[in-house]
């Protein structure tokens, strides 16, 4: 055993339980109120750094959580002075999914670092250093701690020396430690063991290892990691580790525990903070999906810890669950056709998302996402190995796809959005979430401005049928009859829960058996002012079912983001008439056949289903 004390070899240890581990295993969804009764306790513990922020937490907070993302980040700072704070950034992604113009990205470096970040863990999930740059420049104008890195994968074109490289070019661009992120997962222990010596034979600086305990190895990996000379690990406390998230920080804590490696954390008081996380996780029993556990398919499909959970829950609300074996099978396919991208987001939601689409469909690249139209034009960089040919040209026809560094293409945006935005931003960070996400932040937004959040409910909503609500004039407020399963009840509104995805969920008294139920399709229900009940019909109704070659349909369930054409306009077949949002991704929705916009039956924010007639396009 390392016994020599006399080199200070201690390992630093980054818990990533307030960030990788409940985005991996609880899709995100931890709240900030949960975090703040630990933070004094984790403050102790004497973390190299606790990553916090960044990731897909932003997008959660603000989405789902209601939340401001920016005040997580300044009450966690506050309520953590001694420990140094990390974020993931996707490179020239930031914290979205697209690339934003420069002026945004060193906007939100500076505002960040003034939020109170420390540590910028940078990637681009292409390899491609073009796209980190200006981020890895803005984290060093603002003074604040860059580490660098290489996404690690397993690939035809992909070798422990072109990593060796890449980690040397990042080195020479300034970062401050490298990082090998493994975020799926896929590093093996004496393949980390190789990869590491082999970067300490070519570069100088301190090297910190992320990977995820998908298929069982992140221990035996850190280990090996450790003794070829890595210095940080990523882990996260034992109750809410492993699997798809980090492997549990005590008993890596336990296993160096004097050595020369010993990180001399206290193991008491983890167990004290592990204690608080075993009983705060049944909260998010909700977000646990069936496949956060150690699944060894993960070598075979290379998918990432936290892209498995929102495979499950997305395939979940498309009620398809039963395909998720074949849209395992289809994403290394879809991704040999794109060169081998390293599957971390954006890339892995590009390939995710095209994958499901092929299988749902029926047909592959019969539906191109955006997305996957985007990547084939070179919107996200350079692909590590060669594209398919055929379905490059499926996706963007004979146009010339570019190979500048992509935000060389996009326009300074900050001025425009804060025009844009006028009133409703309060601050500059209202901005910035404004440019990341608009519609939701608006959303957002709105509700602060009403003062009711109305952040989604951790209990699951009951499935019902939609009941009919007719018009009854002659009932009190607050009482009516509805029909549930061909049975009418006399019932009163007892209370409305909070909307989830536009449905809000009423708690029903009925009759003489005074239960209370919650039916999410009373939506439409509003209750008039004085002695009577409205009751419109849903707006999914009112669309009729697609039947002939003119009715436009959506290609899979969700929200319509944009429409292009008017009533009245001429359409040629192919173009683009409006988009769909789901998954996270935007879908395009061609015209099938040349024509006139007959009838648009959708609007912006409208929920859209497979079957429903979206438009009528007529021959003229
Ligand atoms: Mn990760």
């Amino acid at each position: 055993m390392p016994k020599n004390k006399t080199k200070n070899q201690r390992v630093k240890i980054t818990d990533t339980v307030l960030r990788d581990a409940h985005q991996s295993l609880l899709a995100t969804r931890m709240r900030t109120e949960d975090m703040l009764p630990i933070a004094e306790k984790l403050d102790k513990v004497g973390y190299f750094s606790l990553e916090v922020w960044g990731g897909a937490t932003f997008d959660t907070c603000l989405r789902f959580l209601r939340e401001d993302p920016w005040q997580r980040l300044r009450d966690l700072k506050k309520a953590l002075p001694k420990t140094k704070l990390q974020m993931l950034l996707r490179g020239q992604n930031l914290v979205g999914y697209r690339h934003y113009s420069d002026d945004v990205v060193k906007k939100f470096v500076e505002r960040s670092v003034k939020n109170g970040m420390d540590i910028f863990r940078i990637f681009d999930a292409l390899n491609d250093i073009r796209n980190v740059e200006v981020a890895v420049k803005a984290v060093k104008s603002n003074k604040a701690i860059v580490e660098a890195c290489v996404c690690y994968t397993t690939s035809p074109v992909h070798t422990h020396e072109g990593f060796a490289e890449m980690a040397l070019q990042l080195e020479d661009m300034g970062a401050d430690t490298i990082c090998i992120k493994d975020m799926a997962g896929l590093l093996t222990p004496y393949a980390a063991y190789d990869l590491v010596k082999m970067l300490k034979e070519k570069i100088k600086l301190p090297i910190h290892i992320h990977t995820h305990d998908s298929s069982g190895l992140a221990s035996m990996s850190y280990l090996k990691a450790i003794e070829a000379g890595a210095e940080m690990i990523d882990t996260a406390i034992s109750s809410i580790a492993s699997g798809t998230a980090q492997p549990p920080t005590e008993s890596l804590v336990e296993a160096l525990q004097g050595t020369v490696y010993d990180t001399g954390l206290d193991i008491a008081l983890l167990a004290d903070i592990a204690e608080y996380f075993r009983n705060l996780r049944k909260k998010y029993k909700r977000f646990e999906s069936e496949y956060t556990g150690i699944n060894t398919k993960t070598l075979v499909v290379q998918i990432p810890g936290g892209m498995i959970s929102n495979l499950a829950v997305q395939l979940k609300e498309q009620n398809a669950i039963e395909k998720m074996d074949e849209v395992l099978e289809e994403i290394p396919r879809v991704r040999k056709d794109m060169g081998y991208p390293p599957l971390v987001t954006p890339a892995s939601q590009v390939v995710g998302t095209q994958a499901t689409l092929n299988i749902l469909s029926g047909e592959r690249y019969k539906v191109i996402t955006t997305e996957t139209r985007n990547y084939f034009k070179g919107l996200y960089g350079t692909p590590p190995g060669k594209i398919e040919k055929k379905v490059q040209k499926k996706a963007i026809g004979d146009e010339e796809p570019i190979t500048c560094r992509p935000a060389d293409l996009l326009e300074p945006e900050l001025d425009k959005l804060t025009r844009e935005l006028g009133g409703r931003a309060k601050s500059t960070d209202d901005i910035l979430s404004y440019a990341l996400f608009p519609n939701v932040a608006l959303e957002y937004f709105e509700q602060r401005e009403s003062g009711k959040l109305e952040p989604e409910l951790l209990e699951e909503v009951k499935e019902t049928q939609p009941p009919q609500v007719p018009h009854i004039p002659s009932l009190a407020p607050s009482e009516f009859i509805i029909t549930v399963h061909g049975e009418s009840y006399r019932v009163k509104v007892a209370g409305t829960g909070h909307k989830v995805e536009g449905k809000r969920p009423f708690f029903l008294k009925i009759d003489e058996r005074l239960e209370e139920v919650m039916l999410e399709s009373l939506t439409e229900v509003i209750p008039a002012t004085a002695g009577e009940i409205e009751a419109k019909p849903t707006t999914t109704s009112v669309r009729p079912k697609a039947t002939k070659k003119g009715d436009v349909t959506a290609p899979i369930p969700g929200k319509v983001t944009s429409i292009k054409v008017s009533e009245g306009n001429k359409v040629s077949a192919g173009d683009t008439l409006l988009t769909v949002e789901a998954m996270k991704m935007e879908n395009e929705v061609h015209t099938p056949m040349d024509g006139i916009v007959k009838k648009i039956y959708v609007k912006v924010g409208d929920s859209v289903n497979p079957d429903e007639t979206l438009m009528v396009i007529e021959k003229e």
